[in-house]
């Protein structure tokens, strides 16, 4: 593979899934570009005897047979686990590598890891996302999704024209939900204009400072 950025190569399976270990030199074609290129045959045949290739070639594949469908991706829920050492991020995320390790899980093999924001999980020098970067640099820390969009919802609920919808929206709810006639004319009347709906009810969705907005 050559990049434009570096000029010069680099081996495609070891910078997509090397193993990369602090302090460890994977030499030329992934720490280092390929620029001596009246080289390259002699490069590519010592780096091809590197077992850290090896292992990269078996993960590329082991990579596409699930992206083509051969293999199923597995998620699983493993632990609660108590923060028993502490909660800065050193102490969380020693117990979090401890953890792993328990469960046979290669760290190694680490390429992300999803918390909130908060400064003992996401400080830049000390916490936990960074102590964890620190010894397996490929492990990509990214904010927790469902935390972003709990976020925004708080956010948005100090905006007056977000309030005053959530406002409407509940008035909307109650107006049908305490009455079993009106109701019943909902009902009838979503029947009648959108005879494939499924739902027929007003719900509402609560935001975290008790606000409430419509959900169907
Ligand atoms: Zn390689």
């Amino acid at each position: 593979m050559y990049s434009v950025q570096s000029d010069g190569g680099f081996c495609l399976p070891c910078m997509l899934f090397g193993v990369g270990r602090e302090g460890v030199d994977l030499g030329v074609l992934v720490s280092r570009p390929l620029t001596n290129f009246k080289k390259a045959l002699d490069e590519r045949k010592a780096h091809d005897t590197r077992s850290t290739h090896n292992e990269a070639n078996i993960k590329t594949e082991h990579f596409l047979r699930v992206m083509q469908g051969h293999q199923e991706p597995v998620e699983d829920f493993v632990e609660f686990s108590e923060c028993d050492t502490g909660i800065t991020g050193q102490a969380v995320a020693e117990r979090i590598l401890q953890l792993l390790n328990s469960y046979n899980l290669d760290p190694t093999l680490l390429r992300g890891q999803g918390y909130d924001g908060a400064g003992n999980m996401a400080g830049k020098t000390r916490g936990c996302a960074a102590v964890i970067t620190g010894q397996y640099p490929l492990a990509l820390y990214l904010h927790c999704a469902s935390h972003q969009l709990n976020l925004a919802v708080v956010k948005s609920a100090q905006v007056t024209s977000v309030r005053n919808m959530m406002g409407t929206s509940k008035k909307l709810h109650d107006f049908f939900h305490a009455h079993p006639k009106r109701q019943q004319q909902l009902e009838t009347a979503i029947e009648e204009t959108q005879p494939d709906a499924r739902k027929k009810k007003i719900g509402t969705c609560h935001a975290p400072d008790g606000f409430s907005a419509l959900r169907r």
